[in-house]
């Protein structure tokens, strides 16, 4: 079977494993502080913190930069459903925001317009598929009315330019993330104080760690914050270690693969759009398609399944998942339900050939034809 997405793990990992078995330190250690560092760089960052994953570094940067109770965060809906759920933890309100079209599934500047009130206090823009939004607009936007601007850059990893669009940004290291630790996260931040905070809420609001205590002899420690147990250990910092080194080389890969696929979808599927076409500044994360209107997607998917070739959808909007429909009934997003009702996520992933990308095009071109007998 072609999955959608594969991790790559193998022998540099296996290795940075049995180096911390050996050494004995199992958490919060050399390895994580080595890790930050090393991210930190690759994306000419000041600093970061590492956590146990995107969902706890989106909620660190929202309580770490002041966002609560009263407040509104304006998240798109067509992300995962972390994005908006962060907010929640955080005590404010997600106001979900439309895309700009279903050739451009970001988030729209012009309706995030219109769902600004006196309360909105953040925005929380998603790299959908790894292509960055408009920095300069979005950074305009913000700036004219003092909001935060903070990136769920979970697809985006690696790109230039990610993290670094405002006051904050969380990356992700889950399995089918471009580089993964297994479970994972990382916080970007401009300011560092929020930075310094971040890292104290990590770890239950403590003002040192085992490691500091025993470095610097300090016998107890204090809490001046709440905090939670958000720590990432020294096994999955070092594989992050050895994975971040690959990332470039991967990243590549899928830019090829995507420009194969852009070019066999438009000889093989003219009726299907590919959204995000002409863009390049990408991590090329996944592979969308939008499919023709009167295309029955669940049979595609099942043919093309029939096929050995697995597809998924990226994503049901997440004002449409039950929670939200019960919480917030009347949010309606056109562009966003459309795009998502038609989306088809192919496979893509740096181990894929060139005759996989054709065989999933035929796949494909035959499962769209086949409506017609
Ligand atoms: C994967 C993902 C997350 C959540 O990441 P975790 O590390 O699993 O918490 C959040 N947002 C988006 C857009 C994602 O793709």
């Amino acid at each position: 079977m072609l999955l959608v997405s594969e991790p790559i793990v193998g022998k540099d990992e296996k290795a940075a494993l049995s180096e911390v078995v050996d050494c004995g330190w199992i958490t919060m250690g050399d390895r994580v502080r080595a890790f930050e560092v090393a991210f930190a760089e690759e994306h000419n960052a000041p600093d970061a913190v590492a956590v146990s994953s995107c969902t706890a570094a989106l909620h660190l940067l929202l309580v770490g930069l002041g966002v609560g109770p009263g407040d509104e965060v304006l998240v798109p809906s067509l992300t995962f459903v972390a994005t908006a759920n962060c907010v929640l933890y955080a005590g404010a309100t997600p106001i979900f925001v439309d895309i700009e079209s279903l050739d451009s599934p970001l988030m729209s500047l012009q309706d995030a317009a219109l769902k600004c009130t006196t309360k909105t206090r953040a925005v929380i823009l998603m790299h959908y598929a790894g292509y960055l939004a408009d920095r300069d607009a979005w950074r305009e936007f913000a700036d004219a009315r003092g909001l935060l601007l903070l990136e769920d850059a979970a697809h985006a990893a690696g790109v230039a330019g990610a993290g670094g669009f405002g006051d904050g940004a969380a990356f992700s290291f889950y399995g089918n993330k471009n580089m993964t630790t297994a479970e994972g996260g990382i916080v970007i931040a401009k300011d560092e104080g929020a930075l310094d905070r971040i890292r104290q809420m990590r770890g239950h609001g403590m003002t040192s760690g085992t490691l500091q205590r025993l470095k610097s002899r300090a016998a107890t420690y204090d809490v001046t914050m709440l905090g939670y147990n958000y720590r990432m250990d020294e096994l999955r910092a070092a594989i992050g270690i050895a994975q971040l080194k690959k990332l470039k080389t991967w990243n590549e890969k899928r830019k090829a693969l995507t420009h194969m696929y852009r070019r066999a979808l438009e000889a093989q599927c003219p009726a299907v759009r590919v959204p995000l076409a002409a863009r390049d500044n990408s991590s090329h994360h996944i592979m969308p398609i939008v499919l023709p209107p009167d295309a029955e997607r669940q049979s595609v998917m099942a043919r093309m399944r029939d096929d050995e070739i697995q597809t998924t959808i990226h994503y049901p909007p997440a004002h449409q998942l039950s929670f939200y429909r019960s919480l917030y009934p009347s949010v309606q997003l056109e562009e966003t339900e459309e795009f998502a009702r038609r989306e088809l996520t192919l496979p893509l992933h740096p181990r894929m050939e060139e005759g996989q990308v054709e065989a999933v095009c035929y796949a494909l071109a035959k499962s769209l034809m086949r409506r017609n007998y």
